[in-house]
Order: C-alpha cells, then structure tokens, then sequence
C-alpha cells in the first residue's frame, strides 16, 4: 500500500481531520481524503501520496452515502470552493468544529483542558458575509455536460463570480450566491448584463487583456452598501455610462468606488479606489461602537459572530478597570477598541500601517482616549524597552494570522509573563502549537470556540491562559 495511483475501494469514512479533510483508516493506515465526503459515506479513494502511517487521496465513487447528508441549497454547490459543507446539517458541522478544536488541543498541544461548553452556532447561517470579492473573466468554467451540450458552437465564455479551487485563471459565473444580503445578487447581475449587452470585455488574466476585472461588495449592517469596481484602464465613457446605470438600478448602493488596476495581479493594496458616488466608505457597528471601513480596511466578515468573538474575548480577558492590555495582531484596533471601557489602557500592535491608521481613527471617533497603536512586526515592536515604556501588560490578547505566533514571540510573552493571555485563533492546530509552548508557564483555564463561518471547516478558537504562581 505504499504505492500512489492505487485505488482503495470500499472505504468507510469516519470522521472529518484538519482543513475539511475527511478521514478513514484502511489497514491500521490513516487516510485522508478529498472530494466532498462525510463520515458515514462508503466510498472508493484514488491515493495521490501514500507513506508509512498515512495515505491521501481523492473520492472517486460514492457507494453508500451517510444518512447524515443534507440536499444543500445552493445551485453552485460542488463546482463553487465557497460553502462546501452544505450537504452536512448545520449541529453535524458545529459538532465536527467542536471534535476539531478538542482534539488539536489534546493531540498537538498535549495540553490539560478545562471542560469545554459546546461552539457558539450562528443564528443566521446564510448571508452572513459582510464583504465578497466577485472575479471577471472571460474564461467561464464549464463542466463536461456544458461544454458537449454547446456541440460546436462554442458556449458563453464570460463569467462573473468566484474563482475556481486550485484553477487560476477559471471563473465559475455565479447567479445567486447565498453569502451576503442582497442588494449583492442584484448589483452583481446588473453589471453582469450591462456588461454584455454593451459588449464591454471581462478580463483576461493570462493574457491581460480585457477591461473589467474585480467587484467588491461591502454590505454592513447598519444599511450601508459600498461597491467598488476594479477595471484595467480609464474609459471615461463607459465607465461613467456603467456606474449611473448600476447607482439607478440599485438605489441602495450609499457609496460607489472604482479602481483602476493596470497591474498584473488583482490586489489593490498598492492602488488608490476613486470615489464616484457617496462618502467613499461604510460604517459598521459592533454594540456601540462604529468601525469606519474604507474600501481597503480589513474587517471581520461575519459582524454578528464577530461581536460574539469580541464579548468572548473580552468576558476572558476578565477587566476591573485597572489593567494595561495589549492587543497583538489588532489589525484596525477593533478588539482593543471593544474592551477599552474596561481597561485602564491598551497598547495595539500591527505590521499594516494602514490599519493602524484606521485603528487610530476608529479609537477618536469612539472617544476612545486610553487606546495608542503602533505599526510594525510584533517580533520587532514587543522588546523591553517597548514593555518598560507602556506598562507591564496585565492582560495580554493576541489574535495571530494562521501560520500562529512566530516562536520568538511565544518566547517573550514567557519572559513578559503577564498574568492572563487570551488567544484569538483562526486555526486551532497552530493555536494548540503555541499553547503548547507557553504550557511552561500557563494553564488553560477557558476555551471557546464560535463558528464564524457555517458551511466551511474553519473555526475561530478563544482560550484564555493563566499564569501559574
Ligand atoms: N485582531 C484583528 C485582526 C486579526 S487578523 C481583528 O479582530 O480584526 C491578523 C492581523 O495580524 C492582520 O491584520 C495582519 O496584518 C497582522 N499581522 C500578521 N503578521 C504580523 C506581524 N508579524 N506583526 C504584526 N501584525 C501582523
């Protein structure tokens, strides 16, 4: 069974492992697979690596299916990489989430857990995405049956939606998608049939070529609806001739942005949105507090659970009033800016200056005074002289990217010693990573996981650690 290319058939799967993965054992040998199965299904793998201890591979056959599946309600579901665990109930995925969590803890982190209250479901599992990036082009995915029922003529090739998994250069064109609120369908179609009725070009990314190339869409809570088209060049005419006709059909837009992108890639951090229509940015309400969000601010995209992730953190963080907190990784400062009220003083920390200047802007605009932020690498900020000059951290959260906190980091929060660190995880197994190094000198006292995103694998994991005396 060393040998790739082999197909395994049969196979009972039993239970989800990391990044969505489903697992099985055949032989005493762990297998991990690909392709949309659950546990309960019996199916064929086709391996494309297999070692000693562990095997990987695609599902290439559905024998059985589970009694567990669902029918999902999305027509896109099983091309589209979005919400791939449709076919699971949503208590079955909040349950997978909660076993995931555990067992990262007990396995990678070999760590003494406190008992653990189940994960906190989202109320609405749909249109729960504040922000989503839609893609131009004019390489439309088509699946076997589209391609052989357009026999010679070749079918429509543009598309506007989301990028294909693992296919660089494949849009899948995207009718209804179940992730924000509308107005999002209703602008994303409107373009799309101006677009076409107008014969304007959707970009190229191979070639280069081509005039429209990404839509993002910012629909917030409070009402407010931002939209910022990405185009290669300036065509004054069309360009203006498409904004006026989007900005009649869809009057809740509040705020319409462009951005002309020349570059090769589509990021747009390095380029400058133009306001045609509004204020040129959203406000988004966490309690009472408002986030300005500009369209290259960096949010998070479920306001609802992120709130949630917020009071969470902040009831771990336990303040009296008295403590100096520093909050790692702040991003636009909002975790900071949350707790500010029971805190005596928070120092925020951030490599993207940017943030830290919304992060600034955010805190004077809440009357928040006790707040000061600071743009650099954690590694570099976070020496003594920085602590010496900003007070010993009572509390400490830190809310890293998914790779965790690098290791000279978890070092000096050891050195730093502050009596309580909260955890903000977006990745249980480098959360349990990095608990495990500061085992040496903390217990883990609570741990909270919350689904921030219901029809995917990923987990968003609090733990709040306390210092041994
Ligand atoms: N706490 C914030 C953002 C968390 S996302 C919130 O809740 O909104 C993680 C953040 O870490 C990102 O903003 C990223 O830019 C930042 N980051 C990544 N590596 C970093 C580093 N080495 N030093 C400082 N910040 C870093």
């Amino acid at each position: 069974m060393r040998k790739k290319n082999v197909v395994l058939e049969n196979v009972p799967v039993t239970a989800y492992a990391a990044e969505g993965k489903a697992l099985a054992r055949v032989d005493g040998k762990v297998v991990f697979i690909e392709g949309g199965v659950v546990p309960g299904d019996v199916v064929d793998v086709k391996l494309s690596k297999s070692k000693k201890d562990w095997a990987e591979g695609k599902a290439i056959r559905i024998h059985t299916q589970s009694p567990d599946r669902v029918t999902p309600f999305c027509d896109h579901f099983g091309l589209c990489g979005g919400c791939k665990w449709q076919m699971l109930p949503y208590e079955k995925q909040l349950a997978y989430k909660q076993q995931q969590v555990e067992d990262h803890l007990r396995r990678i982190g070999h760590l003494e857990l406190p008992s653990m209250p189940p994960i906190l479901g989202a109320k609405e599992t749909r249109r729960y995405r504040n922000k989503l990036e839609f893609t131009f082009s004019n390489k439309a995915y088509l699946t076997d049956e589209e391609i052989r029922a357009a026999g010679e003529d070749w079918p429509r090739r543009n598309a506007l939606g989301f990028h294909i998994p693992k296919l660089f250069d494949k849009v899948l064109d995207i009718q209804t998608c179940h992730l924000q609120e509308e107005p999002a369908n209703l602008i994303k179609n409107t373009i799309r049939s101006w677009a076409e009725a107008r014969g304007l070009s959707f970009f190229d990314i191979r070639q280069q070529t081509g005039w429209l190339r990404n839509l993002v869409l910012r629909i917030c809570t409070t009402g407010e609806v931002m939209v910022n088209l990405v185009i290669h060049h300036e065509d004054k005419g069309e360009r203006e001739a498409l904004l006026n006709h989007l900005l009649e059909k869809v009057p809740a837009i509040t705020t319409l942005l462009y951005t002309i992108n020349p570059k090769k890639n589509d990021s747009i951090f390095d380029l400058e949105p133009r306001v045609f229509y509004g204020k040129g940015y959203v406000e988004e309400k966490l309690e009472d507090f408002i986030f300005k969000i500009g369209p290259k601010s960096f949010f998070q995209t479920n306001t609802y659970q992120g709130e949630a992730l917020y009071r969470i953190t902040r009831e771990f963080a336990g303040l009296t009033g008295t403590e100096t907190v520093y909050d790692l990784y702040c991003g636009t400062g909002s975790i900071g800016i949350f707790v500010s009220r029971q805190a005596a003083k928070v120092v925020g920390i951030e490599l993207i200056s940017e943030a830290i200047d919304d992060a600034r802007e955010n805190a004077a605009a809440n009357g928040v005074n006790n707040a000061t932020f600071f743009a650099g690498d954690v590694i570099n900020i976070c020496d003594d002289a920085f602590f010496a000059t900003h007070g010993a951290p009572d509390v400490i959260i830190t809310d890293p990217p998914r790779a965790g906190m690098h290791e000279k980091l978890t070092a000096k929060l050891l050195e730093v010693a502050a009596p309580r660190i909260v955890y903000v995880s977006c990745n249980p197994a480098t959360q349990a990573r990095d608990l495990a190094l500061l085992n040496e000198k903390y217990t883990v006292e609570k741990v909270q996981a919350v689904d921030m995103f219901p029809h995917t694998h990923h987990i968003e994991n609090v733990a709040l650690l306390q210092r041994r005396y």
